[in-house]
């Protein structure tokens, strides 16, 4: 638990959010300011600050992240239109929560590249 960290305050259930998945080391919720039909946001509930952060003891729980958020888009159809995963590290890519997250983005059409 990071002092003032708002996903580590979501983790423990001190902030209310819509809740799509949980087990022990993972949190999944919707995201408040959906960009896309589908916008979920996936967290350990560890704190880590940024994608710089990650180290090797965390390679276990950030596949298992990752194998949650295919079975997420599973269930929420958008495995054949597709959908994008996203995360953003420091200023450059606009990260604006210093708790590691992926966004679950789909339900749309996307462009490439970025903006
Ligand atoms: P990022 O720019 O990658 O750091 O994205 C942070 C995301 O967290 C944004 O899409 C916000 O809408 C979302 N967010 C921030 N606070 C909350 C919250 N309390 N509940 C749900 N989503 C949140
Ligand atoms: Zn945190």
């Amino acid at each position: 638990m990071a002092e003032g960290c708002i996903f580590c305050r979501i983790a423990k259930k001190e902030i209310e959010t819509q809740v799509v998945y949980e087990d022990e080391h993972i949190i999944a919720f919707k995201d408040m300011k959906p960009r896309a039909p589908v916008h979920i946001l996936f967290i350990p509930k560890k704190h880590i600050t940024t994608m710089n952060d990650i180290g090797e003891e965390d390679v276990s729980l950030l596949g298992r992240m990752f194998l949650k958020i295919k079975e997420t888009a599973g269930t929420h159809g958008i495995s054949e239109s597709g959908y994008r995963v996203v995360i953003n590290c420091n200023k450059n890519a606009g990260q604006e929560v210093f708790h590691l997250h992926a966004h679950l983005l789909g339900g749309r059409l996307f462009s490439w590249p970025p903006g």
